[in-house]
């Protein structure tokens, strides 16, 4: 395979992403009714299988496009925090994009810390808030390590995956200082971030429909 990601190869990510949403969906919902409202899993699925059914009717003709549509389908069908977070995530790496028709392992990690800079500027949550951030940050950081090393994509994606896996799992034990989760202050500590959980899911779907792992 080339390493590059085109069009096709971010609508296998997008689908892969709405099928693992699918196949845990219950425990996104588990981990939110411990530290939130339960909806998380619903919240997601919603938003993804509308994602894949607004993609399937109109298939975009290049990344921003397709990036672009995502977005704007979370920010619409998701609700709660979650939903204008992903939708942001994707609009900002649509503009990331810009009118590239490919993009190489370089833009592909760019779309993705654009992804995380609009996450942060939107909810203003910082590492250790127990969030999103603490998932999608540690994977940015080494997807651009690993494509700096001259990694291929299949690996550098593979090693960020681990690393929002690794974020997830490091904020479990500490006290939830942003959202619903925020709410229960001592009482969070020790249950699983809901929205680290999702990120980590986007990245395994990007590692394994970008990079084939
Ligand atoms: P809600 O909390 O409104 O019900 P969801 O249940 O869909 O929304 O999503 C909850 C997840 O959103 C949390 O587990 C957390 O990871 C994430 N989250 C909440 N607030 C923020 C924020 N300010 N920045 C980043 N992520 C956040
Ligand atoms: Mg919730």
């Amino acid at each position: 395979m080339t390493d590059s990601v085109d069009t096709p190869a971010l609508l296998a990510w997008v689908r892969e992403f709405a099928r693992l949403v699918a196949a845990n969906k219950q425990m996104l919902t588990e981990l939110d009714s411990a530290i939130g409202d339960a909806d998380h899993g619903a919240n997601l699925d919603r938003g993804m299988t509308a994602v894949v059914a607004a993609l399937e009717a109109d298939a975009p003709a290049d990344p921003a496009a397709l990036l672009k549509k995502t977005g704007m389908t979370l920010i619409s069908k998701v609700g709660g925090a979650s939903g204008p977070l992903y939708g942001t995530a994707f609009l900002r790496m649509a503009t990331s994009a810009g009118d590239a028709s490919t993009l190489d392992p370089q833009a592909f990690a760019a779309a993705l810390r654009a992804a995380l800079d609009g996450v942060i500027s939107r909810g203003k949550a910082a590492l250790g808030d127990k969030t999103m951030v603490d998932a999608l940050s540690p994977a940015v950081d080494a997807l651009e390590a690993a494509v700096a090393a001259g990694k291929p994509l299949s690996s550098a994606l593979s090693a960020a995956a681990a690393a929002a896996a690794a974020g997830r799992d490091e904020v479990t034990p500490l006290v939830a200082r942003k959202g619903r989760a925020s709410y229960l202050g001592e009482r969070s500590a020790g249950h699983q971030d809901p929205g680290a959980t999702s990120v980590t899911l986007l990245i395994e779907a990007a590692a394994t429909a970008v990079g084939g792992a």
